[in-house]
């Protein structure tokens, strides 16, 4: 059995940035994960907000290392054809206007070289 501080069931966004976190703490942390990994899965649109998580926990350095699809806004059509474009440097005083698009069945290779299989 192996022991540790903290055991998070579950490698997605929140068990990975906590991971991330208490790791940099100084905690041992365990994360298992029941999906073999590099798969994909939904969820890839980030909003600039993120860069945010992922800067404290010391991952978006590599998140923008691996050159990711750029996302500086979205648009949206409705059912007039018009569409809105939103520009994210157009945000609320948050320091980050821009995000990724991050595809997420590669994500995995960049942030954990050393996979236990
Ligand atoms: C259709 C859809 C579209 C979305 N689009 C976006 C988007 O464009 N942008 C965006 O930011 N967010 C998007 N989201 C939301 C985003 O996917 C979630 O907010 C995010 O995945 C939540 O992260 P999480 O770590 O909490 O959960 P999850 O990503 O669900 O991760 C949980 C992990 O736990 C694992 N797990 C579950 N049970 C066990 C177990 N018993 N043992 C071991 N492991 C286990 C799962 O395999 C999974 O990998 C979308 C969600 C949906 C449903």
């Amino acid at each position: 059995m192996t022991e540790c501080d903290v055991f998070i069931i579950g490698g997605g966004p929140a068990g990975s940035i906590a991971a991330g976190k208490l790791v940099q703490e100084g905690y041992h942390v365990e994360v298992v994960e029941k999906v073999k990994f590099p798969r994909f899965v939904i969820g890839e649109s980030l909003l600039p907000e993120c860069n945010k998580l992922l800067e404290d926990a010391n991952m978006l350095d590599k998140v923008i290392e691996a050159d990711f699809q750029f996302k500086g806004g979205v648009a949206f059509q409705n059912d007039a054809d018009e569409i809105r474009v939103v520009d994210f440097k157009q945000n609320l005083g948050q320091k980050w206007g821009s995000s990724f698009q991050v595809r997420r069945e590669v994500a995995r290779r960049h942030f954990l070289p050393h996979e236990r299989r």
